[in-house]
């Protein structure tokens, strides 16, 4: 159960006067449903009403606050539809404050002639005449609590004012209560940070553009508690999946001799690396939850394959899950000699297979006449028994977030799991998304491959480009040509992707297939299924081949509009090319002129092929919560935090985290329930949930 201290924080935003049903859902839209989305919510923007020049010195289009006195009204004459005019004057020269649809005896009293009067707004000029149209604020400067001099603003959506919108925040502030500390003193201390509501309370009440900074101490503070939570939600998940007990797979080694004899090359030792993390993981008695990541090409799929057998010679099977249909087939074609060496029975269970044959699977895998299995998300439908399933392997699946993991922790027996990525993660973030996870990382490819040669050429020279492909095709190679597709459903893009297709058509025969995102599954299958045999020289797409099927024949990537994608994503089309000993080139077509962070990115692109240290920069380059596109990979969504400058508070968190589980792992002592009402501030309620189980 939730603290009750914190019942406030999670009351709906409509117990916040002025805020009824249809402010909310504007609110909730800009911000979230509840109080705490408010109070989480940091100002983007500040008003500065402090610049005090004189009316003569007044700039225009300046927010400024004006003393002046009031002269004389102007009402409007009876029946014109004429503004309410009000004459002020300082020393230097005349004001006209303008109101339309004014109410006289409000104006009287806010503004009586003969007084001085504090009015702040911006001016301009009017025929001549400074004027003021309705001021933001009009104060007795006797009484200066009644103008803030600073309002801070915070980010709006279509319909939502900045002033309906700070009041609400302001209500939001103002019902914070005080919590019990969950910092430790002594770092308190040491950071110079205040208690959690000092700080909250500072965040909103910015007085200079530089407070708006995420490092000013008091963001700095709630950013940690806010990692904080993260890193203590992952480490309880991590301890309740080993408190399960796993079991002990060890193998003898035997099949093992045999895939290796019959492999045509050497393992690289990064693959070493990892094969000898996950035999650990497996002979431990505990669950195995790691996460591999490895470029394109850096050969993940055997250091899969190598596992699964080890499961296999401990007598029991294993399951490949990959997130298409096509993947999951190119797995079985690249393992199935290596099976066969082997002596094991590899199969594939996908979507597509329907009655007697599906049923003959199903069979022979509850039998365990099949010993591998390979697949879709198919595997793990309701009906699909294995006689004994020892690790479960899940390919490229950045879309896997922890709470699939928690999930797939709290399903039926409980396998090993391998889950490998292609998309090489910052190790800041993968602490915040995989942070529950042990890791294995393939930093080195396989010795020979040669580099790609990568271009930025201006959409000016299309025409040479086109003409490069014609004869690379025309050498018996395969192209890629990619066409972003930039909002979800956008249909401007579609038609550039289908025109590109029209007119390579005409250059390049028919010898060409499109694959775009509103194709069906099977759709876009039997495309790809077409290049992928050589069927098609060029392949024009939408993002999608991302995911990437494997065509050794393919030695030229094109991509349009490279300046629109990310660094992460570039790199990753990239690594369709280059992976058969061919010469490959990588084109990146843009529309001048290209801006600093653009220019930079290519630059990266063309220095390094290090999936690693692309990431690392794409982080640096565009911020945490693009990188990879936030929202659809399972990463988690920082309020405060930005991974991308408050790295070290992450690494500072993580161990704090650790220590933690060390020293208190329920979280008793009156820190730990401190703790848990942290957690449940930052909706870790799932983590708390854990804990209480026991
Ligand atoms: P990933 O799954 O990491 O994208 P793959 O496992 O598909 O990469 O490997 C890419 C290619 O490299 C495959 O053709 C594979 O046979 C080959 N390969 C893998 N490991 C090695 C190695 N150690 N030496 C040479 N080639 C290798
Ligand atoms: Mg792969």
């Amino acid at each position: 159960m939730r603290p009750a201290i914190l019942n406030p924080l999670f009351a709906d935003i409509t117990v916040l006067s002025g805020v009824g049903p249809k402010l909310s859902t504007l609110i909730a839209r800009a911000a979230g449903p509840h109080v705490v989305d408010l109070i989480l919510t940091p100002p983007s923007g500040l008003v500065d009403r402090s610049f005090r020049p004189s009316i003569a010195d007044a700039p225009e289009n300046r927010i400024l606050t004006l003393e002046v006195t009031v002269d004389r009204h102007h009402p409007p004459p009876k029946g014109k539809r004429l503004p309410y005019k009000v004459i002020c004057s300082d020393e230097t020269g005349y004001l006209t404050l303008v109101f339309f649809h004014a109410r006289a005896d409000y104006l009287q009293k806010t503004l009586p002639e003969g007084e001085k009067r504090l009015v702040s707004g911006k001016i301009e000029d009017y025929g001549g005449a400074r004027q003021m149209v309705h001021p933001d604020y009009i104060a007795d400067p006797q009484k200066p609590g009644e103008m803030p001099l600073y309002e801070p603003v915070y980010p709006l959506t279509a319909g939502l004012s900045a002033a309906v919108m700070r009041k609400a925040v302001t209500q939001a502030v103002q019902r914070t209560p005080d919590l019990p500390e969950w910092q430790e003193p002594t770092w308190l201390k040491a950071r110079d940070w205040k208690g959690w509501k000092e700080a909250i309370d500072a965040v909103h009440a910015p007085h200079a553009l530089e407070d708006l900074s995420s490092m000013t101490p008091p963001r700095q503070r709630i950013a940690y508690d806010e990692l904080l939570a993260n890193q203590l939600a992952l480490a309880l998940i991590r301890k309740a999946r080993i408190k399960k007990k796993g079991r002990a797979i060890k193998g003898d080694g035997r099949l093992l001799a045999k895939a290796r004899a019959a492999l045509p090359f050497s393992l690289t030792n990064a693959q070493k690396e990892a094969l000898k993390d996950i035999f650990d993981d497996m002979r431990a008695p505990e669950r195995m939850v790691r996460l591999l990541q490895g470029d394109v090409g850096s050969g993940k799929t055997i250091v899969a394959f190598l596992s699964m057998l080890t499961a296999v010679e401990a007598g029991a099977q294993a399951a490949l899950m990959a997130p298409t249909e096509i993947l999951a087939r190119q797995h079985l074609e690249s393992l199935a000699s290596l099976a066969e060496a082997a002596g094991v029975t590899l199969e594939i269970l996908t979507g597509r297979d329907k009655g007697a044959t599906r049923v003959e699977k199903l069979e022979r895998l509850k039998t365990g006449a099949i010993d591998i299995l390979i697949g879709t998300h198919a595997l793990f439908q309701e009906g699909v028994d294995f006689r004994d399933l020892a690790l479960v392997v899940i390919d490229e699946q950045h879309r896997f977030g922890v709470r699939q993991r928690v999930a797939l922790a709290h399903k039926g027996p409980k396998p090993d799991l391998l889950v490998m990525t292609a998309t090489p993660i910052p190790r800041t973030l993968s602490l915040t998304a995989y942070g529950d996870m042990e890791h294995s990382r393939i930093t080195e490819k396989p010795p020979g491959r040669k580099p790609v040669d990568t271009r930025a050429i201006p959409m000016s020279r299309l025409d040479e480009v086109i003409a490069a492909v014609k004869r690379v095709t025309g050498e018996g190679n395969q192209a890629y040509w990619v066409c972003p597709l930039v909002e979800e459903s956008d249909v401007i893009d579609l038609t550039a992707a289908e025109e590109r297709f029209e007119s390579l058509k005409e250059v390049l025969g028919e010898r060409v297939g499109l694959v775009h995102g509103r194709m069906s599954g099977p759709e876009k299958d039997a495309v790809m299924e077409r290049f992928y045999r050589g069927d098609l020289s060029v392949l024009i797409a939408t993002t999608v081949i991302e995911v990437g099927v494997n065509a050794p024949n393919a030695t030229i990537m094109i991509i349009e509009h490279a300046e629109r994608f990310g660094l992460a994503q570039l790199h990753q089309l990239r690594g369709r090319v280059g992976r058969g000993d061919k010469k490959s080139s990588c084109i990146l077509l843009y529309r001048p002129p290209l801006g600093e962070t653009a220019k930079a990115r290519l630059k990266v692109l063309r220095d390094t092929e290090d999936g690693f240290v692309i990431a690392e920069e794409d982080l640096r380059l565009r911020g945490a919560g693009d990188v990879l596109g936030a929202a659809q990979s399972g990463f988690p969504h920082f309020r405060l935090a930005d991974i991308a400058v408050h790295g070290e508070l992450l690494a500072a968190a993580r161990d704090d985290a650790k220590l933690i589980m060390e020293r208190d792992p329920e979280l008793k002592t009156v820190r730990g329930e401190a703790l848990r009402t942290l957690l449940y501030l930052f909706s870790r309620d799932d983590a708390v949930k854990l804990l209480s189980a026991g």
